[in-house]
């Protein structure tokens, strides 16, 4: 018997407590084929996405949530979310099959109950950057980067609140690609530039992953014709 990429299961909605059932794609039909320097992955069957199934959502109140969100709400969160969401839902399943478009709304009902139940800038600037490649898989650019942009600010949110680490490379390095992607050249140089030449900075992935875009922002900045500056990316020259 052929088995189906699809299965369903059923969620209980943190929210209204209502069970609702939702779907996911089996594992073994995940296949990237290839990531793009911001970690957006490409699988191998473009309408297989497993991403497109990762927000579940309460077809009765609207409350959209992925596996990072809060798990337990306090009364203001309950009180908030129904004020700012679920009283202007109109009931719908996201349940079954999933088309681009309905990916793209799941994820953007998941911002909204994040932003009124004030989960963490990380979940939120998580959530922008998927809907970002959401976008990009759908080709719609300009709407890819005002996601991008949006996801840009939040990181940069996360990197000055939150943060406790200096060694958050992981963080540093989305900022310098994201500001690549956006065309902000100086300001990925610096974010480049502190990975690679920060001796407190120790992970080697991002060390390297770092020095490839950089190499590949040369390459743009050349094809548009922009001056690389000379010692742009001196050490110690730059400090964020
Ligand atoms: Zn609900």
């Amino acid at each position: 018997m052929e088995v189906e990429p699809l299965y369903q299961l059923t969620a209980t909605c943190p929210a209204c407590q209502h069970e609702f059932r939702t779907s996911r794609i089996r594992p073994k039909f995940k296949e990237v084929s290839h990531m793009d320097s911001d970690f957006c992955p490409h699988y191998v069957k473009e309408d297989l996405n497993p991403d497109y199934y990762v927000v579940q959502v309460c077809n009765q109140c609207g409350c959209a949530s992925t596996e990072h969100a809060k798990k337990t709400w306090s009364e203001q969160d309950l009180a908030m979310f129904k004020e700012q969401v679920s009283a202007h839902f109109q009931p719908r399943d996201y349940g079954g099959e999933r088309t681009i478009g309905q990916a793209i709304e799941t994820y953007k009902l998941a911002l909204l109950t994040a932003q009124s139940i004030r989960e963490s800038k990380r979940v939120i600037a998580g959530l922008l950057h998927h809907i970002a490649w959401l976008y990009r898989y759908q080709g719609t650019r300009e709407h890819e980067e005002r996601y991008l942009r949006f996801a840009l600010d939040a990181y940069q949110e996360v990197y000055e609140k939150d943060s406790g680490e200096v060694n958050d490379a992981r963080l540093i390095y989305m900022m310098g690609e994201l500001h690549r992607r956006l065309g902000e050249f100086n300001e990925a140089a610096m974010h480049f530039s502190r990975l690679i030449h920060d001796k407190r900075i120790m992970d080697a992935a991002m060390i390297r992953a770092a020095r490839e875009q950089w190499a590949e922002m040369r390459e743009q900045m050349q094809q548009l014709k922009l001056a690389v500056p000379e010692g742009l990316f001196e050490e110690k020259k730059f400090k964020i």
